[in-house]
């Protein structure tokens, strides 16, 4: 993360889409920096499914991966004693301040977001909630009126929008809202086991952070490694191979180092190298697989989190609102002479 040791507390809010059980990309990229921020400052962490709807999620399996993903929350150490942790539609807040926002978004600046470009495509007649995503990404964390938000560099001209959606409206009804800063993560972008693409599940390249060891030995040999080491005797290129930069996030930095000689020198093989890569996917996710394991035993404890989360949240939310609606005329009441 690109934050100071000594910044004072912020405001953070980031929040992830409810696909069920995080991968390693997402812990990598998002929730380990997460459970760094909360121990400094006030955080905000939401599982956002009122932006999954304009994916076409199926709504019956909608609410399991939304519980999939609060039990990998709570299991990798996101904490509901130091942050807010909740469900966004718990919160309606956020759809109203994004409907407000419409009244400042001009439409050729959704238009020009990459995101929606890319996923437009994908239909004949395209929703209006891709188009407006990004309307209600600027609406999540305004709400919230966060100082900070840990964005992938994906999401970096969402969160532009998010200032100029903030600054718009300042102009409009009086400054009220922040210009969220990015903390852009130091990882970067996790690529899949296909050793091209970015790790997301929609291409099937994940490992899942809560598998056990045989599953986890399952995906993690269908790893592609350098290509132009053929047989076990070629000498490997361990600067070409996502095996290897995956080693470097996850194990030991010394065996890291002694990989590489051995990989170069042909000394082990990429079997071997994906085995030791399992084992250490395996160790560290081992103390987070037994949080999981406490807390799908125990599914009121996780909707207890979320029920206190989002009233916690909602106070927050209510006091924005009132002051949003207020400027913005929608307060009409205040034209009843009193008396
Ligand atoms: P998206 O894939 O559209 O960024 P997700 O809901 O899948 O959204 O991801 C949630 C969070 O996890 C985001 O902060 C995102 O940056 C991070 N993330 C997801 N996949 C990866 C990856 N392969 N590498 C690094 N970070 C990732």
């Amino acid at each position: 993360m690109t934050d100071e040791p000594t910044a004072k507390r912020r405001r953070i809010f980031s929040g992830m889409q409810p696909s069920g059980e995080a991968h390693l990309g997402n812990f990598l990229g998002a929730l380990k920096p997460w459970v760094e921020l909360q121990e400094q400052h006030d955080c905000i962490w939401c599982i956002v499914d009122d932006h999954a709807i304009t994916s076409g999620s199926d709504p019956k399996e909608l609410p399991r991966r939304t519980f999939d993903l609060a039990v990998s929350y709570l299991a990798v150490g996101l904490d509901p004693e130091k942050a807010i942790l909740f469900v966004q539609s718990d919160v309606a807040e956020h759809t109203e301040l994004a409907w407000l926002f419409n009244a400042v978004t001009p439409v050729g600046d959704l238009e020009r977001m990459t995101q929606y470009k890319d996923k437009s495509q994908q239909f004949e007649s395209v929703p209006a909630g891709i188009l407006n995503y990004p309307i209600l990404q600027a609406a999540d964390i305004l709400l919230y009126r966060a100082d900070a938000v840990p964005v992938g560099e994906d999401q970096r001209q969402h969160l532009e929008l998010t200032r100029d959606i903030a600054r718009k409206w300042n102009a409009a009804y009086g400054d009220y809202f922040p210009e969220p800063e990015g903390l852009i993560g130091t990882v970067g972008r996790i690529v899949g086991l296909d050793g091209n693409a970015k790790m997301s599940k929609s291409l099937g390249n994940t490992v899942g952070i809560l598998a056990d060891p045989d599953e986890i030995w399952g995906r993690v040999r269908t790893a592609v490694t350098d290509p132009q080491r053929v047989k076990r005797n070629d000498p490997g290129r361990p600067e070409v191979c996502n095996v290897y930069t995956l080693h470097g996030h996850l194990t030991d930095p010394l065996r890291v180092e002694e990989i590489a000689d051995q990989c170069r020198t042909a000394e082990i093989g990429c079997v071997d190298c994906k085995r030791i890569l399992a084992e250490s996917i395996s160790e560290t996710f081992a103390p987070m697989r037994e949080r999981a394991e406490h807390f799908r035993r125990r599914p009121d404890e996780v909707r207890d989190v979320l029920d206190h989360g989002a009233e916690r949240a909602r106070a927050i939310a209510r006091e924005t609102i009132g002051e949003v609606r207020e400027r913005m005329g929608l307060d009409w009441r205040s034209a009843v002479p009193s008396g």
